[in-house]
């Protein structure tokens, strides 16, 4: 490290230089040596300065190539590390051999891997609901983007469980939290994989579904008001667990939040109109 060090005001940018500088002043050591000597004795002999000197030539060109190409594997793991701390995906890392460089190359296959699996997993911790294990609102939201990103038919519905206060102040909210984590697989188990289910918050959940109508959501959801009110593993002392939901169209996922004020307008109306059921908007 001393003499890496001392010898950085060469090239303080550049790595590769500074090795290259080095290689190109030992070439030339013969041919100077040469040259000093046949001066100090005052015996020029051309033929061999000029040997000695194309010999230079050549071991110089041969060389600053070789160090530039064995160089090449740091340069790339380098660059390779940066983009890892941008919060690049690194899909590819060269194999090396069974030296410093290949070495180093493990080293940057391990640490994006780890980076990536790391970062997987508190993307994942953050958009996931810790009760449910479904999506949280954020997830929810993350999903949404994407899959409104291109304009889409879509729907989007709110979910209420009706009076689950009575249900935690009844039964407990041990209980309560039951009965949310299973409603949230069944919500989960009846939807398309196109489509997103999350936890809102408290006891209501929301769900997207890509290109549907509002019909066709409606039957959706009805159905599964329907499979929910008559489970009677959801159930809970004989008394079946319901839910009001509301529904609304959404193109794109600038007019989520207009979608949400008109589903859960529609929500409040499912829940006038006596609750356990699904209302559309303006329906
Ligand atoms: P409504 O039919 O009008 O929706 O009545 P509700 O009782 O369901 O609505 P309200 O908003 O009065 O009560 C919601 C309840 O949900 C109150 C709150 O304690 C409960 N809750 C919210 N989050 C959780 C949770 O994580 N676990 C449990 N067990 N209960 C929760
Ligand atoms: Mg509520
Ligand atoms: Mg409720």
């Amino acid at each position: 490290m001393r003499f890496y060090r001392a010898t950085a005001f060469l090239f303080p940018r550049s790595y590769e230089r500074r090795v290259m500088f080095f290689c190109f002043a030992a070439v030339h050591v013969p041919l100077v040596a040469c040259i000093a000597f046949q001066a100090f004795t005052g015996e020029w002999q051309v033929t061999t300065l000029l040997t000695l000197l194309l010999a230079t030539l050549v071991g110089t060109g041969l060389g600053l190539a070789a160090i530039h190409a064995l160089l090449a594997p740091i340069g790339e793991a380098t660059a390779m590390l940066s983009a890892i701390q941008n919060g690049e995906r690194i899909v590819t890392v060269p194999q090396g051999g069974d030296d410093l460089v290949g070495r180093l190359l493990r080293g940057v296959t391990t640490t994006a891997n780890e980076t990536a699996a790391r970062m997987e997993q508190l993307v994942d911790a953050a958009e996931r609901d810790l009760l449910t294990g479904i999506r949280n609102r954020r997830g929810f939201l993350d999903s949404a983007e994407q899959v409104l990103r291109s304009r889409s038919n879509a729907v989007l519905g709110i979910i209420d469980i009706d009076h689950f206060k009575l249900i935690n102040d009844e039964f407990g909210h041990d209980a309560g939290d039951a009965i949310l984590q299973a409603l949230a697989q069944k919500i989960e188990n009846h939807l398309r994989r196109s489509d997103i289910a999350a936890r809102w918050g408290g006891e209501e959940f929301a769900v997207l579904l890509p290109r549907t109508t509002l019909e066709e959501a409606r039957l959706v959801m009805e159905r599964l008001r329907a499979a929910v009110a008559l489970d009677t593993r959801l159930g809970i002392a004989g008394r079946a667990v319901t839910f009001s939901c509301g529904l609304a169209p959404v193109r794109t996922f600038a007019q989520l939040g207009d979608a949400t004020r008109q589903a859960d307008a529609a929500l409040y109306s499912a829940k006038n109109a006596g609750r356990n059921r699904v209302h559309v908007r303006g329906l």
